[in-house]
């Protein structure tokens, strides 16, 4: 019995030796923040379905990635403690998962992913202003985050001066994200760079991925079937290996 207690202590030492690639998946919004909301669904819930199958996938293929979640059920995170998850935990890759959204009538199909960056196109700062607006949800946000005014065009500026260390790796695994979502049949809308909060504020390689247009209704129905969150996330998980491979 000892022999066997020992022999399996020794095992999870080994196991956790080897975990020697930490992963953090994020899953956008939660709590009292829905994210952007379609007829039926609501963004925060698609994108903890998804994160959740991508650590499952990850968790059990490969042994030696750590997989942390900066929130595994409904709660709100405030954006500033998502990326102290990822610093505090030293990880590798930091993953954030999130669903687009369009004004209006405005119909859109496809899944992106974003480094950090400075935007290039009016699109990409609409869609991390939408990102980062959330904070406005959170105690003290203007002091948290030294002014910034997340819907003023200006407040991007500091975007345009900053030197992201992480840039090549970052698009390296965007890159690979989209390849996959095209391999999936997903409609690819390209690897962009804006402004997003949450990534400016990790030190590691990072992305910020845009699963589909939730107000699009054919998009909503992918996104909310089991499909969808299972193929989205065999995308996401795949990308990851061969990233870290
Ligand atoms: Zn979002």
């Amino acid at each position: 019995m000892l022999r066997q207690f020992i022999r399996a202590t020794l095992l999870l030492a080994a196991a956790a030796m080897l975990q020697s690639f930490t992963l953090v998946i994020d899953a956008g919004h939660g709590g009292k923040d829905p994210g952007a909301l379609g007829r039926r669904g609501k963004e925060k819930n698609i994108n903890l379905a998804v994160a959740l199958a991508v650590g499952r996938l990850v968790e059990e293929n490969l042994e030696d990635v750590k997989v942390i979640y900066t929130r595994q059920k409904d709660v709100f995170v405030e954006l500033d403690e998502r990326a102290r998850i990822a610093n505090r935990a030293k990880a590798d890759l930091f993953v954030s998962i999130h669903t687009n959204a369009l004004p209006g009538r405005a119909q859109g199909r496809g899944s992106e992913t974003y480094t950090l960056g400075m935007h290039r196109a009016a699109d990409n700062l609409a869609v991390a202003k939408r990102e980062n607006s959330v904070i406005t949800l959170e105690r003290d946000y203007q002091t948290r985050y030294e002014g910034f005014d997340p819907r003023s065009s200006e407040s991007y500026i500091i975007f345009e001066l900053m030197q992201d260390v992480n840039m090549e790796q970052s698009v390296r695994l965007a890159s690979l994200v989209q390849k996959q979502f095209r391999s999936a049949g997903r409609p690819d809308k390209g690897v962009h760079q804006a402004g997003f909060l949450v990534l400016r504020a990790t030190s590691m390689p990072s992305c910020l991925i845009e699963l589909g247009y939730i107000t699009t209704p054919a998009e909503e129905n992918y996104l909310l079937s089991d499909r969808g969150v299972s193929e989205l996330a065999q995308a996401i998980y795949q990308a990851i290996r061969k990233y870290k491979n």
